[in-house]
């Protein structure tokens, strides 16, 4: 494969991911008015991957919405989506009032892709009208790839120009490197060379004074069904590089551990869905389709897994404990 070849297979499953996400939606897993705005083809998903779906997105909202909670008492918190693609967060976000005025939202995703959400966002006045709720319009610019506003950024980069990333985040957008900031990569870092995201990841532990990170990736398979896995994933031109670098749970806290973030906590998927998902809604979209396979439904949460963690200067550990 080609590199433009790997490039475009990379932005293509952010296609899959919308698709996935709007059938989730639309079988009722969980509520998303703007997914659909997103989606053209709006294929079938299997019931197991609408709910390997709905677990992902309650899971990484979850703790979103907790660090929303808990740094409410700052003036501006600032959250950045690397590799956002067609995600909705900033909508559903916006949409619930659980960011104001004041705080930043900044999604990051290759300039083919953020051109084709821009070109999303004009077709659909749900989506402008959010965008420029409370802005003040003065600030309010788009590029060909890009749009700003107070409240929220849109910016096209390739992830691994590490210079040309920091200054798009601290000139361009104006980011505070003191205010809590929650740095989010949902499926993103495992199509980036192991070296790239390590610097990724170490960049905003050395540049920001009050980070959090979340990783949602896969974890690397030995068993058959994860072997498949893999098999898929090199039928598409992926390399398995960064999943043979971190190959574990423990692997991956150490990582974090390393390029700067002291605290780091780490679960699979089963024990997110298991322990942490809430009880009655699991109940509710466990009768939406049967799952015969429920052995695979065990495999298939334990071949993912969500990272938290946090890096605090100059605050009181009282505090670190509570975030
Ligand atoms: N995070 C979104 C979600 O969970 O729905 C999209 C996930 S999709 C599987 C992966 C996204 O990462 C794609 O939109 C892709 O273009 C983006 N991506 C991967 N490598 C990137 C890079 N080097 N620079 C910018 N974006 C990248």
């Amino acid at each position: 494969f080609s590199l433009e070849e790997q490039q475009r297979a990379i932005q293509q499953t952010n296609d899959d991911a919308a698709i996935s996400k709007y059938c989730a939606v639309s079988k009722g897993y969980y509520n998303d008015p703007f997914i659909s705005l997103f989606v053209k083809t709006k294929e079938k998903r299997q019931p197991l991957i609408n709910r390997g779906t709905y677990a992902r997105v309650q899971a990484v909202q979850l703790l979103v919405e907790r660090f929303l909670h808990l740094t409410k008492r700052y003036g501006k918190r600032q959250v950045i989506n690397l590799g956002a693609g067609f995600d909705t967060l900033f909508f559903r976000l916006r949409d619930k009032e659980v960011i104001w005025k004041g705080d930043v939202f900044v999604e990051l995703d290759f300039p083919e892709v953020t051109q084709m959400k821009l070109r999303v966002f004009r077709q659909h006045a749900a989506l402008y009208s959010l965008l420029t709720k409370d802005t003040d319009m003065k600030s309010f610019q788009e590029t060909q790839d890009g749009l700003s506003c107070d409240i929220y950024k849109l910016i096209g980069v390739d992830l691994q120009q590490i210079e040309k990333l920091s200054y798009l985040l601290e000139q361009t957008c104006q980011l505070s490197t003191h205010a809590p900031t929650l740095v989010i990569s949902e499926c993103v870092l495992t199509y980036i060379e192991p070296q790239s995201a390590d610097q990724i990841i170490q960049y905003f532990s050395k540049t920001f004074s009050f980070i959090s990170f979340i990783l949602f990736e896969l974890t690397f398979p030995t068993d058959p069904f994860g072997r498949q896995m893999v098999k898929n994933i090199e039928q598409r031109g992926f390399s398995l590089e960064s999943l043979l670098s971190y190959p574990s749970l423990r692997a991956q806290k150490e990582r974090f551990i390393q390029f700067g973030y002291p605290k780091v906590d780490i679960k699979s998927m089963y024990t997110i869905y298991e322990d942490v998902l809430a009880v009655e809604e699991k109940r509710r979209i466990e009768r939406l389709e049967l799952l015969d396979e429920l052995e695979e439904w065990k495999l298939l949460l334990q071949h993912y897994f969500l990272l938290y963690c946090l890096k605090l200067d100059m605050l009181q550990e009282s505090e670190a404990d509570e975030l």
